[in-house]
């Protein structure tokens, strides 16, 4: 089925060929016709297959149609997330499919001036894509009203009834009329969330693609041993065989991603970080810098593991294995989106082995491992710019001191 065939408007459909899609993604398929009843749907379908269009296509095409008209009257449809530059992300992708309709889509996130979101706020919002502090911010100074919101939507749906959110969606649900629609949609979602999802819903339709394997079928994911004071090595090696790459490796804390970056940058390969440390104004600018590839090699933590859609990653590296196992599917999801292909290398050390089973047991298989034999990987050692820095940093040491030792003779002799 082509999306001209779809019951939605053609100013939805002249949106929908400006973003270049001719035909729907599974998820698209699935789930479309169900939001455009009104059903609830959790929908699960893996990393990279198009779920924003899947709940963005019908909720413009319902907004736009809907009789209540005068949108003063407060926003319609609520879309929660987790993190601020996959709301941004998302307000991209319904301006696009909105582009040809009056339909007001806003992003409001914090870490920013709140007096152009409450200007904007007043003039009329129909959907809004928030993470949770700003919005509660705002609705407790007055500014935000969620009680004409008739379509809810949690994108990442597993974190965001994770326990750390949990609280804040059930504030939200009481502000909220009890007829309404509910999406879920995520990549991953276990049975305990699921039953979570479910309880907050009326009769969910479970719409599920390839549920046994969580990883897109786009992404090559591996594994190899690597000492963790040697990993540093391994991804300047692994940098300068994939120079013209778009590269995404992700750490587990803050303090790393630093680390690592310097430790690159000492041997002269230059990246941006994203981490939650980071000033919002960064973390754009990163991120921006690295979608038009002024600079390739992206270093971040798991705030960015989730959602972001950056065409042209190839190589998503795990320099720590996440603590999350989910994460996992999340991270090298960052790569293979859409039609494209990618590959995923994580680098395991001793430490480590206790996460990789955890991940193996969450995917149900065991990944692949690239063996290094002691031979490359002392090859990997001995061409880093690091060791060859250290030798001549020792070098000249060495000439330094028998230069003192020459001239102390020399003093010598000439006393
Ligand atoms: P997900 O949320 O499932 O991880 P996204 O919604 O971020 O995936 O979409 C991933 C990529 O696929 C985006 O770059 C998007 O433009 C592209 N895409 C989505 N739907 C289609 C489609 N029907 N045809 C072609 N490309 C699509
Ligand atoms: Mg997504």
């Amino acid at each position: 089925m082509k999306f001209s065939n779809y019951p939605i408007t053609d100013e939805v459909k002249r949106g929908i060929i400006g973003l270049g899609f001719k035909k729907p993604t599974d998820i698209q398929f699935k789930s479309i016709p169900s939001i455009l009843k009104g059903e609830d749907v959790l929908g699960i379908a893996q990393t990279g297959t198009g779920k924003t269009a899947a709940f963005a296509i019908p909720l413009v095409h319902k907004v736009q149609t809907s009789s209540i008209k005068g949108r003063k009257d407060g926003v319609r449809c609520l879309i929660m997330v987790p993190t601020r530059e996959l709301a941004q992300q998302i307000q991209g992708v319904f301006n696009k499919v909105g582009k040809y309709t009056t339909v007001k889509t806003y992003a409001i996130t914090g870490g920013v001036d709140q007096d152009p979101q409450i200007d904007k706020l007043n003039k009329g919002v129909d959907i809004l894509i928030t993470t949770p502090g700003r919005m509660f911010d705002l609705i407790s100074q007055g500014y935000l009203s969620l009680h004409r919101v008739n379509t809810l939507v949690l994108d990442e749906a597993d974190r965001m009834l994770d326990l750390g959110f949990y609280k804040d969606i059930r504030d939200v649900l009481k502000r909220l009329p009890k007829k309404r629609q509910t999406l879920f949609f995520s990549a991953t979602i276990n049975s305990k969330i699921k039953k979570l999802a479910y309880s907050l819903v009326n009769n969910a339709i479970r719409i599920q693609i390839s549920p046994k394997d969580p990883v897109s079928k786009n992404v090559n994911h591996f594994v190899s041993s690597i000492d963790m004071d040697d990993k540093r090595f391994f991804l300047e090696n692994l940098i300068h065989k994939n120079e013209d790459k778009k590269i995404m490796v992700f750490v587990r804390t803050q303090v790393r991603a630093e680390r690592v970056s310097a430790a690159m940058e000492r041997v002269g390969i230059v990246s941006l970080i994203i981490h939650g440390g980071k000033e919002q104004k960064e973390r754009n600018q990163a991120l921006k810098k690295f979608k038009e590839g002024e600079i390739n090699l992206l270093i971040a933590t798991d705030v960015s593991a989730r959602g972001v859609d950056v065409p042209g990653v190839e190589l998503v590296v795990n320099y720590d294995l996440p603590d999350v196992a989910e994460n996992y599917v999340h991270r090298i999801g960052r790569t293979g989106r859409g039609n494209q292909k990618g590959d995923a290398l994580s680098f395991v050390s001793k430490g480590e082995m206790e996460l990789l089973l955890a991940i193996e047991q969450f995917l149900g298989k065991k990944i692949p491992e690239v063996e290094i034999s002691k031979k490359e990987y002392q090859t990997v050692l001995d061409l880093s710019n690091e060791k060859s820095l250290d030798d001549l940093l020792g070098q000249i040491e060495f000439e330094l001191e028998n230069e003192g030792k020459k001239s102390r003779k020399n003093r010598k002799k000439k006393k």
